[in-house]
Formats: C-alpha cells, structure tokens, sequence
C-alpha cells in the first residue's frame, strides 16, 4: 500500500493556526498593537473600517525591520524575541510565539511598508494567503505601517461568522483600550471610518483612564498600591456607589499583559462583598508585577491566560489589598491626579498594620486615633503624633449631638464628622447579623411578650420556608398553628421594631423578587432585614446611644457605606467652613 501521511503545506498550517490566535479583527489590531508597543513606538495610529472587516492599518514609529526581516517575520514561528526554550520564562515583550503575522497573512491580504532609522530606504511587502506577491524598495518614514486587507477572504465560512460592523468596533475598541492603559507612556489614535474614537495623548494612568473613559472618572477612583515580598499589585478602583450594570470596564494586568481571570476577579469581588448593589460590577484597572519566572503565560494561544506558580496567594494578595483600598478610600485624601507615580503606601501601610494590631475592643475605644491617623497626609505618622491623652482632654468632652435629624454631629479635632443614624445602623445591623450567621449562633433577646402574627397561606408557605435562615440572624422565631409565626426574641441592638411590620414588609419584598432570591438568598435576606430593623431617622437618641452607635460602625469591617453603597458620614474640616466666611 503506498503511504498516506504527508507533511501538510506552511499554507494550510497557517491557517490552522489562524484560527487559533485570530479570530476577528480584533484579534488582528491586538496582535499588531502589540508588536507596534515590542518594537518600542511612541506613537501608535490604528485605522479601521468597517468595523476592521475590510481594511485595518496600523502606523507605529518604531524601530521597523530590514529587507531581509521584513520577509522573515511572515515565516512560521519566526521571531526575534526568543531564542530558546529557557527564555520562555523570562518574557518581558508582548509576543514570542512568531505566529500572529504568519497568521495574519494566511487569512487576509497585507501590505507592510517598513524601515528601519540607520537605514536609507524602507521595504514594502506584499503578501497574500502566505504567498509573497511582492518586495521593492520605498522611501518611507522610520517605523513601520501595516495594511491589511479582507479579513478571512479565503475563507468564507468564517468570514459569514463575524458579527455586525458595529459589534466588530466594539471588540476592537476593547483590544484598543486594554493596550491603551497597560502603555500610558506612548500616544495612540483609533479612527474608524475615518472619525475618531479616541486620541490619547501620553500620561500618567488616572489620566489615561480618565482619557478612555471620561471625565466623571475623576471622582470615582480609588488609588491601590500595595508591595508585598515579590508582589506588587496597584492601579484604581471604583467607588463602589459607581458601578455598572455591565461588566466591561474591568481590567486585570499581569506583568503589562492584559488577562483574563475569573478567579482574580472573584477575589475582588469579595472586597466588595456587601458594598455593592445587586447585579452591579465595580471599575477597577490594576496591573501586577510578579517575577517573570513564577508565572506562565504560554496556556493559549491568545496569551490571554496565564498561569500563577501559587494562585491561593494571588488571591489573597489581591483580596486583603482591595479590602483596604476600600476601607480607607472615606479617611484618605483625593487622589492628586498629576502625582499619582509615586503613591504614598507607606501611610497606607501604616494604617492598616494599625488597625490589625488593635483588637476590635480596643479599637472600639481607639477608633478616633485610628481614624485620626490614617487621615494625616503627607507626613509621616508615628504613635508620636497621635493624639495622646492630654492633647484630647478636650476631645473627651466633646460628645456627639444630634441635629436636623437624622444626622449625629461629632467634633474630632479640626473637623466634624456628620453620621446618617439609621444609616450607620443599618451597617452595624448587618454585620452582626453576618455573624450570627457565620458563626450559626444566634444572641436574641428575649420579649417580654411573644408576637403572633397571622397571616395568609400563601404568605405562611413563604416564611416557612426562610424561618430557619431567619432564625439564624438572631430572631427567635417559630411557626404557630397552620397559618401564624410567633416571634419571642429579636436580635441583641434591633430593639426598635414592630415585629408585624417587620415580617409583613419581608414578605412583601419577597413576593415583590421572588426570582432574584433564589440567587443569594441568605445575602438579601441579611441586607433586607438590616434595612428594616435599623433605627428610624426621627428616633431620638441619648448621648451615650450616640456614642455606642459610633463605637460598634468603626467596629465595622467597612464603615463608609452601606451594603447597598449609601455614603454612611461625611466630614468637614475647619479649612472648609473657613471658605464659607473667606476667611
Ligand atoms: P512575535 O511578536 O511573537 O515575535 P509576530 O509574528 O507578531 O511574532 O512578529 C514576528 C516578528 O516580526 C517580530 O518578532 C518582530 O521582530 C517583527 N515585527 C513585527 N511587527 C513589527 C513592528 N511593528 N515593528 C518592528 N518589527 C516588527
Ligand atoms: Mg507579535
């Protein structure tokens, strides 16, 4: 029998690869983008129309290629960036498997003019489906530019397969975005048919993110920057009051390559646990530095993936380092978005480690000085400089007041800090419920005299169907009879309420989001019953309520917003009230 296999032509080998790395025209902008940014440009243009689909260009001013290169690179696994297996873990440019413009070129037509600055003349290359068609000599400016041309002209299942115009731009505008904010230093343009998209002029990051996404992202940024041993994680991240309903705006990058992790992004979303509304996802842009060696990026294609040599650690990096972004972004200064290089962590640090070592009881008590600390800008605080026992006699005295209700009033210092009562208590109500649920024991305290509450069948079927979660929260609670609950203890600090209120407006929310409850029903259940039992805005309170209810908020995990990310105090400091008078 004669022999059947044979060695399949570049041409179709090509392709195979194609379809791997390129899968639209984004993928092609991507993969040009980042050999303009290897190639060490400082200016990148991208020309698109019709949502790439027909023509793409791509203009850098970097350091181009020679004749003899500018045939090269359309060779399989052709590159200049790696020369042997062992440099595979220590990539610092964007590409390294030499298989984008060898895969470019199989589906689509190119004309690349390139040149090099030590040399006279350039060379202009024109290739289609893998086949050279031409080579000459042209005058052109240092640098390279890219045409490509028909997009999966060959092949014409795939090109049936991509979308609209307009969703091809949108892709686009992603890949363009993403390389945008991981090279800040460089200038880059994006017109698609002929209008521009954006023009983004070399900065700093929060500027460049302000660039992309416009200028109300001035307000909501909150600055991250944290060093661990060989880790290094900062960048910004939204306020939690600011997020979107979609999930676009989030950005993960890894030594400068944008990636895709779930697992990352589940971390994050932990520090937000609690602080965001249902079905909204926060901003956030931030870049980690790890050593080149304890990663591998090479899991696909795309180099979208990457591999942590130790992911439990990542997480946790990226968790506890989100976890106190937040917790301070109430207590420290606005971002000075001209300086944002040279983040102050030392004063992050200081805070954190701080709070870490005062046990929750002493900082019940302590609360002001941590607060106090954590506040100073600029200078370096030490325990010298907090506020000693002396220097707060007056600070002692200094006792909250309530004024135009619902608002608490508290002198610290130079500044007053204005609390929303029912606010902080929904916050405080929440993480004891929390706990009482964490730690499945309930601290309910004992009425006098047990509730009844009748109601209907189908509402009876509802609540017997949670009393054991409720239970959980601290309410003592149990099905009466066939259609009544009894209710002969609330949780410890919910003193306030009408037990039948509370149960009819929980089964009314419940009717009124079923479905939504079946998702994290034990969450909504928490957040629904902390809303409800917190205490009234009218509610008149003794000083020493006042001063508890203080105490137990900055006892709290997170003590500026409300679960559902309502603004829980505000401050004002002597300089403020000074610009009323102008004085
Ligand atoms: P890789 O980027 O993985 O090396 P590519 O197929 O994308 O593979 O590119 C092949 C080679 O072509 C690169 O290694 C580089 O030497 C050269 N090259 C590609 N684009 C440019 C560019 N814009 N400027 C200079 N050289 C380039
Ligand atoms: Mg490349």
């Amino acid at each position: 029998m004669k022999s059947i296999i044979h060695k399949l032509p570049s041409s179709v080998t090509n392709q195979i690869a194609a379809g791997e790395v390129i899968q639209r025209p984004s993928s092609i902008i991507k993969e040009l983008l980042e050999n303009s940014i290897d190639a060490d440009s400082n200016n990148i243009k991208v020309i698109v129309y019709e949502g790439g689909k027909n023509k793409i260009v791509v203009i850098d001013d970097g350091i181009g290629m020679n004749q003899e290169d500018a045939v090269k690179c359309f060779d399989k696994h052709s590159t200049s960036k790696l020369k042997k297996s062992s440099d595979l873990f220590k990539i610092k440019t964007m590409g390294f498997r030499g298989e984008a413009l060898s895969s470019i070129a199989s589906v689509c037509q190119i004309e690349m003019k390139t040149k090099m600055k030590d040399l006279e003349t350039g060379t202009k290359v024109i290739i289609e489906g893998s086949k050279i068609k031409d080579i000459s000599e042209v005058s052109k400016r240092n640098g390279t530019s890219i045409t490509i041309k028909n997009i999966f002209y060959n092949i014409p299942a795939r090109r049936n397969f991509l979308k609209s115009d307009a969703v091809e731009l949108r892709h686009i505008i992603d890949e363009f975005q993403r390389i945008a904010l991981a090279n800040c230093d460089v200038n880059f343009s994006l017109f698609n048919n002929d209008i521009e998209i954006h023009n983004l002029k070399q900065s700093n990051l929060s500027n460049r993110i302000i660039s992309i996404f416009g200028n109300n992202y001035r307000e909501q940024l909150i600055q991250c920057n944290e060093e661990f041993d060989k880790i290094e994680l900062k960048g910004f991240i939204g306020k939690p009051k600011n997020s979107k309903k979609t999930r676009g705006e989030q950005f993960f990058f890894v030594n400068n390559r944008f990636i895709k992790s779930p697992y990352l992004n589940h971390a994050l979303l932990k520090s937000y646990e609690g602080l965001l509304e249902d079905k909204k996802f926060p901003f956030y842009v931030l870049f980690i530095e790890v050593d080149s060696k304890s990663i591998d990026i090479n899991v696909h294609p795309t180099k979208n993936e990457i591999k942590f040599d130790d992911e439990k650690l990542m997480y946790n990096v990226v968790k506890s380092s989100i976890n106190k972004s937040l917790g301070i972004h109430n207590v420290t200064p606005s971002i000075n978005f001209d300086a944002d290089i040279n983040f102050t962590s030392t004063r992050v640090r200081q805070y954190d480690e701080m709070y870490q070592n005062v046990s929750s009881k002493k900082r019940n008590n302590d609360w002001q000085v941590v607060f106090e600390d954590a506040k100073s800008e600029n200078t370096r605080i030490g325990k010298q400089n907090m506020i000693n026992e002396e220097d707060s006699s007056d600070q002692k005295s200094n006792d909250p007041i309530q004024l135009l209700r619902p608002y608490i009033f508290k002198q610290l210092n130079d500044k007053i800090l204005i609390f929303h009562q029912s606010l902080m208590h929904e916050r405080i109500l929440y993480e004891k419920y929390k706990a009482n649920f964490k730690n499945k024991k309930s601290n309910s305290q004992q009425s006098l005299f047990p509730k009844y509450i009748e109601l209907n069948k189908t509402d009876f079927q509802l609540m017997s169907e949670l009393i054991n979660e409720i239970k959980l929260l601290g309410f003592d609670i149990d099905i009466f009879g066939t259609n009544s609950v009894v209710i002969n203890g609330i949780p410890s600090g919910s003193e306030d309420i009408n037990e039948k209120h509370l149960i009819e407006s929980f089964i009314e929310e419940l009717k009124l989001n079923n479905e939504s409850f079946s998702d994290d029903k034990n969450e909504k259940i928490i957040r629904s019953f902390a809303k409800r039992c917190r205490i009234r805005e009218e509610k008149k309170l003794e000083i020493d309520e006042m001063k508890s209810l203080i105490d137990q908020l900055f006892s709290c995990k997170i003590f500026n917003y409300t679960p559902d990310g309502e603004k829980i105090f505000i401050q004002i400091n002597k300089n403020q009230i000074n610009k009323f008078f102008d004085v």
